[in-house]
């Protein structure tokens, strides 16, 4: 198992800045943390007085002792049963993760951190609620477990953090989480953490948070620089034949593939389970027991191939990826990132292969600009990318040239019909297209695409 990188700190500031008390300032020297990072920086001074916080970061940036620390430095020795903060995580690996820091921050011996979470037996976190706590981090499901059970009260919280939000609302927890923020009483902070910020989590900040103060961590633009990119241009109903050249060149390792719907991943499913051996699919359809039985399964390569739909994108937690396939381009262009960065983690190299529909070419170059880098035309005897006809993106986009694409940028960019079925422009093994792909490409003084 790896451990991840550690996180990049503001060398300019040290934890002593921040004026914590000194039982947790002593567990932070002890961690070994002594420069915070951005994140910590941004939300821990707010946080520290009394301000709801929606923290917008993603995993490995620190953020969670940065929802930790403002309630750590507020602990004393008390006589309530507690708990007197809760966070609420999608996953119980995460749950798991949260409370180790808590225990690895706490400043004091006698700070009790219970995790609640599915899949195991009650009985360790029924002892432990019983015996009394200062923070329960858990998975929403089952804190409402534990709420109706009447194994956990929530009326004397005064922190809830909601971490991963936009992961929680995803894998279907939004009546959860609502569930139990109104048992907890309104007087109390709330800090959100969320890599997105969508609608959905924008109407949860509405009714449950008071005030709060935006901290926008992310970086301007996602770094994929490290996964080599290509796409084939594909009609629909050639597309799994496609795909099944791919996988025979690629042999991958480990290798999701992202569909749009959830109907079509089934779909996929039926055709792929009869082509390659260890195939599943994973979708938001699926009962939570059974996509965590398919992740389980996918993380011990178990499962070869997994198909699924961009809300499961950022819950595959799996590290050893070799690719992504985009058997459909996503439409929402920011779920790009989100899925080809499920390969290539940890500073190794993966790949990302895209299948684009002849119409989708301003989609491609959409993406292109979004990751300020193109993305290379491939080929498999019998399928081609249709040549690029102008690649240069606008302006104001700068985008860093490999040789290769510097080259064909060279070419000059004409207006004239005919682009895609111009035999001269297809890159090598491009000889086995069927005709029959001609018409969909370039029509007579129709206008395309500069991409496609
Ligand atoms: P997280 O993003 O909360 O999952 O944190 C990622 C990793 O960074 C965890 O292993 C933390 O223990 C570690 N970490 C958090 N804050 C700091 C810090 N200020 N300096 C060094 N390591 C840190």
């Amino acid at each position: 198992h790896e451990s991840p990188p550690p996180p990049e700190v503001d060398e300019k500031m040290v934890f002593a800045d921040l004026k914590l008390m000194r039982p947790l300032m002593d567990a932070i020297d002890a961690a070994g943390y002594l420069h915070p990072t951005p994140i910590q920086e941004a939300v821990i001074p707010p946080a520290l007085r009394g301000t709801d916080v929606i923290g917008q970061a993603q995993t490995g940036t620190g953020k969670t002792a940065a929802f930790l620390v403002p309630f750590l430095n507020r602990w004393r020795p008390h006589k309530l049963k507690g708990p007197i903060g809760v966070v609420m995580t999608p996953t119980r690996e995460l749950a798991l993760q949260i409370a180790t820091e808590a225990d690895k921050l706490a400043p004091s011996r006698h700070f009790r951190c219970v995790p609640v979470y599915g899949g195991t037996g009650m009985q360790r976190q029924l002892d432990g609620l019983a015996r009394g706590c200062d923070l329960v981090v858990g998975t929403p499901g089952r804190m409402l477990d534990h709420l109706q059970r009447g194994s956990m009260s929530l009326s004397q919280v005064r922190y809830a953090v909601l971490d991963e939000a936009d992961r929680m609302l995803d894998i279907g927890f939004r009546d959860d989480i609502e569930r139990i923020l109104k048992k907890c009483p309104a007087e109390r902070q709330t800090l959100l953490m969320s890599a997105t910020v969508p609608d959905a989590i924008k109407r949860l900040v509405n009714r449950y948070m008071r005030d709060p103060v935006h901290l926008h961590m992310m970086p301007e633009k996602p770094t994929v620089d490290k996964i080599r990119q290509s796409y084939f241009t594909v009609d629909q109903d050639r597309k799994f034949e496609l795909l099944k050249r791919v996988i025979e060149r690629e042999k991958p390792r480990q290798c999701l593939i992202f569909v749009e719907r959830k109907r079509w991943a089934d779909n996929l499913y039926r055709d792929l389970k009869r082509a390659v051996p260890k195939a599943a699919v994973i979708h938001g359809d699926l009962p939570q027991s059974q996509r965590e039985r398919i992740m389980a399964a996918f993380r011990t390569a178990d499962i070869k191939y997994l198909i699924a739909t961009d809300v499961m994108s950022r819950g595959i937690d799996v590290n050893d990826l070799s690719h992504v396939i985009n058997y459909d381009l996503p439409m929402d262009i920011e779920n790009y990132v989100h899925r080809i960065g499920r390969t290539g983690r940890i500073g190794k190299d993966g790949i990302a292969i895209s299948f684009v529909l002849p119409e989708q070419g301003p989609h491609l170059t959409d993406i292109e600009m979004m990751i300020n880098r193109l993305i290379e035309p491939d080929g498999i005897e019998g399928f081609a990318s249709a040549a690029p006809r102008a690649t240069r993106p606008p302006a104001e986009v700068k985008v860093v040239f490999s040789g290769w694409e510097a080259a064909k940028e060279e070419k000059p960019a004409t207006d004239e019909d005919g682009w895609g079925a111009d035999d001269d422009a297809k890159p090598a093994g491009a000889e086995g297209a069927p005709d029959d792909r001609k018409p969909t490409f370039g029509r007579r003084g129709k206008r395309y695409s500069n991409r496609l």
